[in-house]
């Protein structure tokens, strides 16, 4: 089948049968009888998934594909449409797990995406570029660790499955690709206001390169002897940031009761 990519979805259609089975079975492994895939594309994965999977939905925002899917695979549930606006609530009834080959642009919102979800949303196996899946699993002390780290590591186990070579796509993306799996973790409720914990984590990166005491200078003041002031974010683990995000807020309590 000859497909022309739509650059702007970031199309790369997965063409090795072996490594779309290894994928699907990622996703079967984990007994979740409620999937979401996204862009499923031309099947390549859906073939494998969805006769598997006892509630099994796609969402697939190219009109192309979603019509070849309907030919194809009539008993398909297949959802023209952007997962990055779909109400994933009213998704299914419970719990659900996400799986697909994403589209590398937008893979750190559908992080992101997931992370809003998080108590619905169990497991996810997706592949993306290698380097975004390495930055997912990077430790504190580590150039790379980043916001995407911290915050799916908070509330997800992190697996890096295997690395994906280019030339198994058509056309082939300029990056190596890997495939990674996140399961939820045991933490439901974080000790802190987690407002707040997500607000440090994006400010405290968004200025990577300074001390917190700068970065987050707002917040730091109220708390002169903070352990953490003349550290850089990448330093700090989540356990770390759960107790920066803990003395600030009881720093700010103090200074609302006064
Ligand atoms: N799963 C297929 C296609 C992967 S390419 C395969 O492995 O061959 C990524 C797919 O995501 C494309 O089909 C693209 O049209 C789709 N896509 C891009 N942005 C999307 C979005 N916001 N919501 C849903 N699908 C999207």
């Amino acid at each position: 089948m000859q497909v022309r990519a739509k650059k702007q979805l970031g199309q790369h259609f997965l063409t090795d049968e072996n490594i779309a089975g290894k994928i699907a079975q990622a996703i079967i492994d984990t007994r979740i009888q409620n999937v979401l895939e996204v862009g499923p594309g031309m099947g390549v994965l859906t073939k494998y998934l969805h006769e598997h999977i006892a509630q099994f939905k796609a969402i697939e925002i190219d009109k192309e594909s979603v019509s070849y899917l309907s030919e194809y695979y009539p008993d398909l549930e297949v959802i023209s449409g952007d997962f990055l606006k779909i109400d994933l609530s009213s998704m299914f009834e419970g719990e659900f797990a996400v799986v697909g080959n994403f589209p590398y642009n937008i893979s750190s919102q559908i992080f992101f995406r997931v992370l809003e979800n998080r108590n619905r949303t169990t497991s996810v196996v997706g592949m993306i570029q290698k380097e975004v899946a390495e930055r997912i699993k990077e430790k504190e002390g580590n150039k790379t660790y980043g916001i995407l780290s911290v915050l799916l590591q908070t509330f997800f186990d992190v697996e890096y499955l295997f690395t994906v070579h280019e030339n198994v796509f058509s056309p082939p993306p300029k990056v190596k690709s890997a495939v990674i799996k996140l399961t939820r973790n045991q933490r439901a409720e974080l000790p802190c206001n987690e407002a707040l914990y997500f607000r440090l984590i994006k400010e405290s990166f968004g200025q990577r390169r300074k001390m917190l005491r700068s970065s987050l200078k707002t917040y730091l003041t109220l708390l002169p002897n903070c352990k953490f002031s003349t550290q850089r974010p990448e330093q700090l683990s989540i356990d770390n940031f759960i107790e920066l995000t803990l003395q600030v807020e009881q720093a700010l309590n103090e200074k609302k009761a006064h």
